[in-house]
Order: C-alpha cells, then structure tokens, then sequence
C-alpha cells in the first residue's frame, strides 16, 4: 500500500490549494516544495507568495499611497510638505506580508491535515517520489502525483544577470534604494508592474518591448490607453525594441537596442529583464519516466491535467497556458475533484487577466480583434469612467469599460476595462460569462450608486444603445 493517496510536487498556488482540496475529499496526502527563505526556513506558497503576486502588490500599493501623496493629495485639500521614502521599511512591510501568508499556508496544511515535506522531489517510478534534503534522501509513495513545479525567470544571453545592476524579477522586488535611472526589458506584465514601481517612487524607467504592439494580448483600445496613461506618467516606452547587449561598467548598464531608427543605446543604473518565465521540469525525473514534455519544456497534458502517465497528473505553470496564479489553483482543484470520482472541469475561455499597473487593466473573453477574425458578428458598449460618479470623487477618471457580446444572442462574449480597481470591476464580468448571461441580464441587474461597478453597468446598457449617463 502506498504512504499517501495524493502527494502534489510543488507548494505554489497550484500545489498547495490541490493539496488542500485532496485532504478535504478525504485523500491522506502530503505536499512536498523546496523553497525555503534565505536563512534555510521552509516557506510555502511558491513564486506567488515568495517572490510574485503578493511581493509586487505589497510594493505596488506602498509606491501608489506615495505617488498619490506626490501627485494628487493637494487636489483633496492635503498637503504632504517633506515627503520622502524609506525603503527599507516599504521592503520590511513587503516582508511581513509574505510571512503571515507563507506561515498562513502551513498552518491550513495542519488544520486539513496535509503532510509537509521540506525538500527537492524527483520522480524514481510512477507512484514513487525520492526528497532530498540537507540531512539526506528518504523515498515516499502514493496512488496519484501530481506535478506543480511552476516556473522560473527566461534569462537571455544578450542581458546575462549580475544580480546587482542586472537582475530579474527576483532582483527587482527586492531594490534597497530607488535607481536613477531604470531599464526594463520586456513590456510584460512583471515589467510594466515592476516598473510602475519604481516610476512611482522617482526612477527615470524606460522600457525595451521587442514586439511592435503594446499588450498585444490586449484590447487594442484599452491598450492605446494604457501606452497612453503611462507615457503621461514619465515612462519612455520603446516598441519594435531588439536588444543587442547589456554590459555593466562603472556603476552603470548600458543597453544596446536596435529599433526602426537603427541602433541606440540606453544607460541605466539597474536593469529588469523581464522577458517571460519557463517550466520548471530541470532534475525532476518526469522525461525520464516517459511523461511527455514539449519542445519549449512544458508537460503535455489532456482537458484533466492527466499526463501520459495515467497516475500522474500536472497543473499551474509547469503546463503552460496563462501563467496565472489563479488558473494553476483552480486546475489544482478540478485534478483533486476528478480524483474523487467527481464531474469536475477547467473553463479556460473565463479566466481573467489583470495587469496592476494604475490605471489597472483588466479583461476576460475575447477582444473585438479577436472576434472581427473569427467573423463573429458584435456589438459593444463602452462607458468612461470619467462619466463615473465613484470615479470622480476618487479622482480617478481615466479609462473606459468596453464589454462585447454576440450581435445575434447579446451572450457576453468579453469584457476589457482600463480604469481605477479594474482588478476587482472584472470579477462580476467573469460571473457573468461563466453562467454565460447576455448583456441584457447585466443591464437587468441593480448597482449600488455611487459606485465604479455602475460603469459595468451603463457597459451593458451600451450594448442596446442605452447608456443614461454618456
Ligand atoms: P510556483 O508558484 O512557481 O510554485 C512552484 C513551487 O514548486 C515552488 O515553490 C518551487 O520551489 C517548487 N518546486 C519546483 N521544483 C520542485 C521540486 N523538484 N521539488 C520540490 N519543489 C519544487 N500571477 C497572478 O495570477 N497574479 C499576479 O498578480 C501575478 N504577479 C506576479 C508577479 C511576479 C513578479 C511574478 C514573477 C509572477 C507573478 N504571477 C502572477 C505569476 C504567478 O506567480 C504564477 O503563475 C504562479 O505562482 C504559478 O503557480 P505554480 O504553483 O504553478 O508555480
Ligand atoms: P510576459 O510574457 O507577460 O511578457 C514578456 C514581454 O517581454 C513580452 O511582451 C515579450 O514580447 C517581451 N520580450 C521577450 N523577449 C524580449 C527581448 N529579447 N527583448 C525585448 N522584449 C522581449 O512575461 P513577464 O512579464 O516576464 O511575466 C511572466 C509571467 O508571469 C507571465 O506569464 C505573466 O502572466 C505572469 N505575471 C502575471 C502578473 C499578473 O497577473 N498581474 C504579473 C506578473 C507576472
């Protein structure tokens, strides 16, 4: 008999809330992860927690209180005379954040009685795992794997990390001092994050996009808006961008970029590449055993996760598709379901994205692109919300929510929002789209005024030419 029904491999958001959901379906399951902070403790919650969603956000709110104090608090009455930042306590904040979680997570493996293990897990058979850690090896087995190994930063020749003037995302959540003058490869989400960051706090950030579109994956409009919002907040943003070298010398790291003006060059005092992550799969014993990995490194798996190995399973990052904490943890919970014999499935088509830039931008669905190639047939509604009540007495004015839906059956088929809280403005949009509502059924509903979801609303009174306050 083996030791465990479940062990998932990998304490991330995919890893952890799988194991979470197994134990509550009553598998006896343990958890294996190998992060472990800089003084050699154990810390669960993966890139997310440690290193990821929370750590930026945790710098994200604190550059976004100073640059309100700095730019808008005069407009509310409030003056803030000898402003200034202390890094170190903005970073300690940052610290504190993510051990309450990392620790929050341990003690949910308690209450539901998941087994930790501390340790590098390798695949030696197909229900046996081997850990290692400091004190040696020790093999543990079970019915069901399931990977969960995440991701790790692309690195690229052309900009090799230093960790001191050339770092990754890692390298730049973790800055003591605000550089002069910040690059950023990659107009991703981590760079435009990270570098919102810094902007705010008082970097000169110029960005190096090597595609000729910003937010490709985007609504064009709500992306048009977005270059727009961060131009007008001192960014200098370089599309079509190819970087040719990035070499450090006296302090300094000078970037070497070919655009359509020819060569150029860019000195900055600290550099993020921030150019996409990659699977993490490296030792892990999965090709070795047979589990089928792509050409770019991700395991290959079907609409259950399942790998081609029947008792093994794999979700979040490692598989590729949006590298989001969310879909990793709801894949963790439709593996745990399936494996209790329950109906469970994923609904890729209603994940939502948001890049927490301020304005936040914020979509779910298809953009009018999308569909304009697909031959769907549309209408759309767009409201702005500096037609917005909430909005105005934030202060907080730019941007617009654009939703689409079918011409024929008014079914919401997207929705895109620039604008102040977007992050939280799309929950509502994904109900909808998940119990597949028309446009009519949003107009239908009632919005407590004053508030920025009544821009959502007036989107869906749009979609039939009805807005009252546009
Ligand atoms: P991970 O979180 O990477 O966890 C994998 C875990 O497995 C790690 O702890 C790793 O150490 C462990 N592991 C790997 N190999 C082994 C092994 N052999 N043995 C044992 N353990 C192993 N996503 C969002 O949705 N929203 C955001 O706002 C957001 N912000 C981000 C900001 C930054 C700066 C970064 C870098 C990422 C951000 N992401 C965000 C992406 C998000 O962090 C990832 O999509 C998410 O963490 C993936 O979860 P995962 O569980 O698949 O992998
Ligand atoms: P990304 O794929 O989102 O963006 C990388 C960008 O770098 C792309 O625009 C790409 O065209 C550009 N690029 C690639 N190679 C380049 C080069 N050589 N020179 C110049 N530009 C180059 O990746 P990321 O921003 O590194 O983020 C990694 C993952 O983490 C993403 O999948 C993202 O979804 C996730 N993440 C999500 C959030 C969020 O949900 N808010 C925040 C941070 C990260």
């Amino acid at each position: 008999m083996a030791d465990y029904n479940v062990i998932t491999i990998g304490g991330g958001p995919a890893g952890y809330v799988a194991a979470i959901r197994c134990a509550q379906l009553g598998m006896t399951t343990a958890c294996i992860d190998k992060w472990v902070t800089p003084d050699s403790k154990p810390s669960l919650g993966g890139t997310c927690l440690n290193v990821g969603c929370i750590p930026s956000k945790a710098l994200l709110d604190s550059s976004h209180h100073y640059a309100f104090l700095q730019k808008q608090a005069a407009t509310h009455g409030i003056q803030c005379d000898n402003l200034s930042i202390d890094v170190a306590a903005m970073q300690a904040r940052k610290g504190k954040i993510i051990n309450m979680l990392t620790q929050g997570i341990a003690g949910l493996f308690k209450k539901n009685k998941v087994t930790s293990y501390s340790g590098t897990a390798r695949l030696i058979g197909e229900k046996q795992v081997e850990i290692t850690t400091p004190d040696g090896k020790k093999v543990i087995t079970a019915d069901n794997i399931i990977i969960a190994t995440g991701s790790v930063p692309v690195q690229i020749p052309v900009a090799p990390l230093d960790n001191k003037r050339i770092v990754d995302s890692t390298g730049a959540l973790a800055f003591d001092n605000v550089p002069k003058r910040l690059g950023v490869i990659g107009a991703g989400a981590i760079g435009l994050e990270l570098g919102s960051v810094w902007n705010r706090l008082g970097s000169q950030v110029t960005i190096l996009e090597a595609l000729p579109d910003f937010l490709a994956m985007a609504d064009r409009k709500i992306a048009t808006t977005a270059l727009r919002e961060m131009k007008k907040q001192g960014f200098k943003i370089h599309l079509g961008a190819k970087v040719t070298s990035a070499t450090v010398a006296n302090d300094e790291v000078t970037v070497t970029y070919q655009d359509k003006k020819g060569e150029q060059q860019l000195v900055v005092d600290k550099l993020i590449v921030a150019v996409g992550r990659k699977p993490n799969t490296e030792n892990l014993g999965a090709a070795e055993l047979g589990i089928q990995i792509d050409a770019r490194g991700f395991i290959q798996v079907d609409e259950h996760c399942q790998t081609t190995l029947p008792n093994i399973y794999a979700i979040g990052d490692v598989i590729g598709g949006p590298m989001l904490a969310h879909k990793g943890s709801e894949e963790g919970v439709m593996v745990a379901e399936h494996l209790a014999g329950e109906n469970s499935e994923m609904s890729y088509e209603t994940i939502p994205y948001v890049i927490y830039t301020w304005p936040e931008v914020a979509w779910v669905g298809k953009t009018e692109e999308q569909l304009k190639t697909a031959g769907i047939e549309y209408k759309i509604g767009q409201f702005p919300f500096s037609a917005c009540g909430r909005a105005r007495a934030h202060g907080d004015t730019s941007g617009m929510v654009r939703m689409i839906a079918e011409a024929e059956t008014d079914r919401i088929l997207g929705v895109h929002i620039i604008g102040i809280f977007a992050s939280e403005l799309i929950a509502e949009a994904v109900l909808a789209m998940t119990f597949k509502s028309t446009a009519e059924n949003l107009a239908k509903t009632i919005h407590a005024h004053p508030t920025l979801s009544e821009a959502v609303h007036e989107a869906a009174l749009g979609v039939d030419g009805r807005m009252i306050h546009a």
